[in-house]
This record gives C-alpha cells, sequence and structure tokens, in this order.
C-alpha cells in the first residue's frame, strides 16, 4: 500500500507542469497576507497564538480588537452547519473536499475525459477512516452530493451499489469505473500539512493524470486545499469559494482594499506562467477582479481572544450574541440571520427526535452498541401521568405507538410526569432484578437502590445521547462544532427551553450565537480538530460553548459567560480521542451527556461568581492549544491507545 502511494507520489511530482490549469485556478487565491507569512496549516494554526499578547487595560483600543488579518471572526454559520454523521472531519469534511474537487474538474471542462481515479486517504483518515464512514463520505460527495442535503438513508445502499457494481457517477454525470480496492490508498503516516489528509487525482483512458489535489479536513466540517493552504478558516461549505467573498475567505475584512490588492498581486506573480485555456482565463480573471474591488465584507467587530470580545461588548454595550448578529449583518438580512438560526435548531431538535424514537436496537457496527435513548426517554414520561409514556419501540407497529411529532410543529414538552419513583428494569427472565447486592449479615451491610433520580440530569443525558445515536448511524445532525461532539449544545438547549425560558425564539438565536463566539475563540487560539486535539477539542468545546451560551441566556455578563466557558474548558483539558473500533460510539455517546452535565455545572458556577477569576477563557484557550500540542498522535482520533486498545472487541462480532 505504501509503495503504492509512494508511486503514486512520484508520479504526481513528475506530472506538475500538466497540472498548471487547475493549480492556478485554486492559487489565485491569496496566499499571504502581510501579517501572516505562508506556513503549513499546522504551524500556522500554532504560531498564530503568537499573536494573542494579554489586552493591557489601560490601553484605550486594546490590541485584541485591532482589525487585523488574524481575527478570530467567521459566520456562525461557518461553524454550525447541517450535516451527516458520524464525523464533521472524517465524513463531513471529506465528502466537501470530493464535491469539490469533482466541481473543479467540470468548471476546468476535464470531467468528461476523466477513465480514472486514485483516492488517498492519510493520516487519522486512514487510521478511522473506515469506522468514521470516510468511503461512504467521499463516494457520495464524488457523485455530486452535499453533506447537507443529502439524503442519508440512502448513503449506505448507494455506497455497496458502487462498490458491488464497481461504478462511480463523477458529480452525478460521468461514470468511470471504480474499484474500491485498487483506487482508494490507505497511508497511515500523515501528510506534512495536517493530520486529516486526502489526495484526489483523476486520469485519462490513456493513464495520463490530468489533475489533482490535496485536502484538508481540519475539523468541524472545515476543508483547506493544499494550494489555500494558509487559510485555515477558508471555508467552502454550502457555497462555492469562488462565490465567497473574498475577504470573508481570506479574514482579511477589516483591511484596507489596497493591502488586499498588494496581497493578491504579489500572489499572482508568484505563480508560474502557464497557457490558460478559455474558462480558466475566464474565471481567474473574474477572481482577479472580484480581488481588485476589495470585496464588500467589512466586519464591524473584529477581535481575536475573549479579552477583546468583552472589551467590545464593553464599548458598545452590546451583549455576545447581539455582537456576533451585527457581524452576521455584514452577509445577511435580519430576516435571513433570524430564519437560518431557527432552521439549526430544527434540525437539532428533529436529531433529538429522531433519537429518542429509534426503532432500531442497537447502532450500525460490529460493536453492536445498544441505543439508550428510547428506553432514556421513556424512563423519563414515567410517573405521575402513565397514559403520557410512550410505548416501547418494539410495539412500534401498533396503532397510535409514535412518538409525537418534532417540536417544530408539536414540541415534545412534557407537563413533566419525572420519575422519582422508577422500578428497576425486569430481568430478561421475568423474574425481575436483583435489588440488592451483598449480604445483610455484614458490618457494613449493602444500600439498597436508592429511588432518588436528578431528572434535570436524566433529561440533558437523554437528549445528549439521542442526537449522537442518530449521528453514530450516519443520520443528520448539526455540526456543533463537530458531528462527536454534536449532542451538548442541543441536549443544553433543549433542556433550557423545554424547562426554563420564557421567551424560546429569543433564547434559541441568543444561545446560538453565544456559543458560535465562544466555539470562534478556540477554532482560532487552539483548534476544533480531534485529529489535533484529542476530545478536548470536541466534546471540550462544546461543553465550553454550551456552558457560555447558558450563562448569556441566564441574563450573565459577558465576564461570566466568557468565565462559564473557561469552567468548561479547564475541566476538559486532556481530553484523548480514543474511539474504540474507530467508530463514534464508545466514549463518543455518553461523552457528550456527561459535556451536556458539565456545561450546566460550569454555567451555574459562573452565574455564581462576579466574573472574577483566576484563570481566564484566553488562558484555557491556550493551556488547550498546548496540550493539543503535546499529546501523543495515539490519542488524536487514531483509535491506537486508550480504551480503543484496552477493550478487547470479541472476536466473534462479526466484521463491519
Ligand atoms: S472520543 Fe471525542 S473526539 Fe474522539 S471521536 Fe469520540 S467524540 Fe470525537
Amino acid at each position: 500500500m505504501r509503495s503504492s502511494t509512494a508511486a503514486l507520489r512520484t508520479a504526481l511530482k513528475a506530472y506538475r507542469p500538466a497540472l498548471a490549469p487547475a493549480r492556478l485556478a485554486l492559487t489565485s487565491l491569496p496566499r499571504s497576507t502581510p501579517h501572516s507569512p505562508p506556513l503549513t496549516l499546522s504551524t500556522r494554526r500554532f504560531a498564530s497564538q503568537a499573536l494573542a499578547t494579554p489586552a493591557n487595560e489601560d490601553d484605550p483600543v486594546p490590541a485584541d480588537v485591532l482589525p487585523r488579518a488574524e481575527h478570530a471572526v467567521i459566520s456562525a454559520f461557518d461553524l454550525f452547519s447541517i450535516g451527516v454523521g458520524p464525523s464533521s472531519s472524517h465524513t463531513v469534511g471529506p465528502m466537501r473536499a470530493a464535491k469539490i474537487f469533482v466541481e473543479d474538474l467540470h468548471r476546468l471542462g476535464l470531467l468528461d475525459r476523466v477513465a480514472k481515479l486514485k483516492i488517498g486517504l492519510y493520516g487519522s483518515l486512514a487510521a478511522t477512516g473506515k469506522g468514521h464512514m470516510t468511503p461512504e463520505a467521499i463516494m457520495m460527495g464524488l457523485e455530486g452530493d452535499d453533506p447537507e442535503t443529502i439524503e442519508t438513508t440512502t448513503i449506505h445502499s448507494r455506497y455497496h451499489s458502487i462498490l458491488a457494481n464497481k461504478h462511480l457517477t463523477l458529480n452525478g454525470t460521468h461514470s468511470i469505473s471504480y474499484s474500491h480496492d485498487r483506487d482508494m490508498l490507505w497511508t497511515m503516516d500523515p501528510l506534512p500539512a495536517h493530520p486529516n489528509g486526502m489526495r484526489f487525482s483523476v486520469f485519462d483512458k490513456e493513464g495520463t493524470l490530468m489533475a489533482t489535489n490535496e485536502y484538508f479536513s481540519v475539523g468541524g466540517g472545515f476543508v483547506v486545499n493544499e494550494q489555500t493552504q494558509v487559510d485555515e478558516n477558508m471555508y467552502y461549505r454550502s457555497i462555492h469559494k469562488d462565490e465567497v467573498d473574498h475577504a470573508r475567505r481570506d479574514q482579511t475584512h477589516g483591511l484596507p482594499p489596497d493591502a488586499l490588492l498588494h496581497v493578491d498581486t504579489a500572489a499572482a506573480a508568484a505563480l508560474p506562467p502557464v497557457s490558460v485555456p478559455g474558462d480558466e482565463a475566464a474565471a481567474v480573471a473574474a477572481a482577479a477582479t472580484a480581488d481588485a474591488g476589495g470585496g464588500t465584507g467589512s466586519l464591524p467587530y473584529l477581535f481575536r481572544n475573549a479579552a477583546g470580545l468583552i472589551k467590545l461588548t464593553q464599548k458598545h454595550n452590546l451583549t455576545i450574541a447581539q455582537l456576533v448578529w451585527e457581524n452576521e449583518r455584514s452577509y445577511l438580512s435580519d430576516g435571513d440571520i433570524s430564519r437560518k438560526l431557527l432552521d439549526l435548531w430544527h434540525v437539532m431538535d428533529s436529531s433529538i427526535h429522531a433519537g429518542v424514537s429509534s426503532t432500531e436496537p442497537v447502532l450500525p457496527g460490529r460493536l453492536q452498541v445498544r441505543r439508550r435513548a428510547p428506553h432514556l426517554y421513556r424512563r423519563l414520561f414515567k410517573g405521575f401521568y402513565p397514559s403520557l409514556i410512550p410505548p416501547h419501540p418494539s410495539s412500534s407497529s401498533s396503532p397510535g405507538s409514535s412518538l409525537p411529532p418534532p417540536s417544530a410543529t408539536q414540541p415534545l414538552t412534557l407537563q413533566h410526569g419525572l420519575n422519582h419513583h422508577a422500578a428497576p428494569p425486569p430481568s430478561p427472565s421475568g423474574g425481575g432484578a436483583p435489588l440488592v447486592v451483598g449480604s445483610f449479615d455484614h458490618p457494613l451491610p449493602p444500600t439498597p437502590r436508592t429511588k432518588g433520580q436528578f431528572p434535570a440530569i436524566d433529561w440533558l443525558s437523554c437528549y445528549a445521547i439521542a442526537v449522537n445515536e442518530v449521528n453514530a448511524s450516519g443520520g443528520r445532525v448539526v455540526t456543533a462544532p463537530t458531528n462527536g461532539a454534536s449532542g451538548v449544545i442541543p441536549s443544553v438547549l433543549k433542556y433550557l427551553i423545554e424547562f426554563m425560558s420564557d421567551d424560546p425564539e429569543r433564547d434559541i438565536k441568543t444561545f446560538l450565537l453565544t456559543s458560535a463566539a465562544i466555539g470562534m475563540l478556540y477554532k482560532r487560539g487552539a483548534t476544533i480538530s480531534a485529529a489535533e486535539g484529542g476530545c478536548q477539542a470536541e466534546v471540550g468545546v462544546a461543553s465550553s460553548m454550551a456552558a457560555g451560551a447558558l450563562v448569556a441566556c441566564m441574563g450573565g455578563t459577558p465576564k461570566q459567560v466568557c468565565q462559564a466557558a473557561e469552567i468548561a474548558m479547564e475541566h476538559s483539558l486532556g481530553l484523548t480521542c480514543d474511539p474504540i473500533d474507530g467508530l463514534v460510539q464508545v466514549p463518543c455517546i455518553e461523552r457528550n451527556s456527561l459535556g451536556a452535565v458539565k456545561a450546566v455545572t460550569a454555567a451555574q458556577l459562573a452565574l455564581a461568581g462576579e466574573g472574577i477569576h483566576s484563570v481566564s477563557l484566553d488562558d484555557a484557550i491556550e493551556a488547550m492549544r498546548v496540550t493539543a500540542r503535546d499529546m501523543h498522535s495515539a490519542y488524536k482520533e487514531t483509535s491506537l491507545s486508550g480504551l480503543a486498545t484496552s477493550v478487547k472487541i470479541p472476536v466473534s462480532s462479526p466484521a463491519c
């Protein structure tokens, strides 16, 4: 496998000149800014932190909020996106990358000449891609599908049809032969730029390499390609890169237009001279024209770290959510911002509903993990109003057995028969589970099972587990900020609006925008990729985002918001990523419920204080960054240590 990859690499080098048109179109984007020399992804990510000096309290214009290229601001709708499970970096990102590649081939007029395709998966994508459904995602992307719109229930059958028929329809129009064993290459060594690397290469019928590109899935569904690699926040989600405002791609909004022009001119001058056929020339010219205009994106509130964010809220008398809303106004109308936020919530809520109403007993994969959300949900319904208890999934065919529809039309609100007196479940033998284990004839007698419950924790766990079971089965979830951690934010928000809120619409918007601001800080200051930082970068970040957002919805100050976010991260530092069998199931699903509970605890602690604390959110983000840097790669989404190796999978389990 490695030798064939090495051979391909050699072939790619030899054919570099032939790739010039595709490279030119992509490298027409700026490579660097005056503040940021071109570095590899991982180097730049960590190097950028050197700019994050603490704010000087006496400085009238804090350095943190100066409009520099290295600010943290991206769109909330870049950070949250509607995707497909089970992984943002291993499923959503690769699907997007594959779609980008075939669309570029189409745009360059190369697609119809493609006879053969090679796909290289590197590093973490090779190590855990199989369990994370990376091959399925790439096949769907190559066929032109997008994570937001693909019909998730068809992925499995379509994938197996491609494998069985040995045919792939690129971009939905051009059919080629494809042999999975021959054409997908797995290399455990990562590419130099990032642990999650992919390389796509296409050949004509004579076997000549026509085009190739490398893409890096940097977490949260964000995709960066080889040529434009300096910009980790460059975003290729629902908008094609050619349609994204130049300034937004490069996070240079705030820089004067002449600076943008200068950057572009320098980048263009660095390109090798090539002859460009008509289509590409037009594309390049269009890009150059758009760039020369400096783009339209001028954001009013740029911040680089939490200190700067807090100062902006104080200076302009805005909440964090209001500040993010004002930034979104640069691209969207108020109506669109509102609609998109509520759409995100609708998908989150629908994934909770899908999880608690599932009739599938186990999750996909050879671990045969039992779904728990339906049982947890039924248990929570028990108690005061037995007639409201949802039926057992096994009786789903009986009339009236389905759960209520998603909350967009009919909320899953309970008038709540909470389970203060739940009986233990009956044993399979029908004799009932033993209530006490241990001898009463002992100086220290055993404790009979208590009937006490913690209802809030039960609800939070149920909601989080529901979402993550949907994610683990390849269903529709919101990447928040990643798929592996997609249960934390919906869980806390659901609890807030079901049990606490007097204005759900206001709270949904406040929650999502506040949590987005916190997520931006992590994305710039550290990472939201488990392949770079372990689970602290996924569930840890999600818990931090949810904690701060909950405080905002409970009337806390921006300082308290940041304190809650800090507390949640402080106690997530060092959390490793070691999914058993490479599946986003164990420990991932339970970890989300604990992340949600931790978020609520952190919010309560922050609200009990004055926002004065010895560890700032910026300190915690920096601690996470260095912990991520120093963490052994075996704990970064490779399944090479931790639970992934200490838990032995029964050999009798069927292979997935
Ligand atoms: S352990 Fe955490 S980071 Fe790793 S796959 Fe599971 S949820 Fe994601």
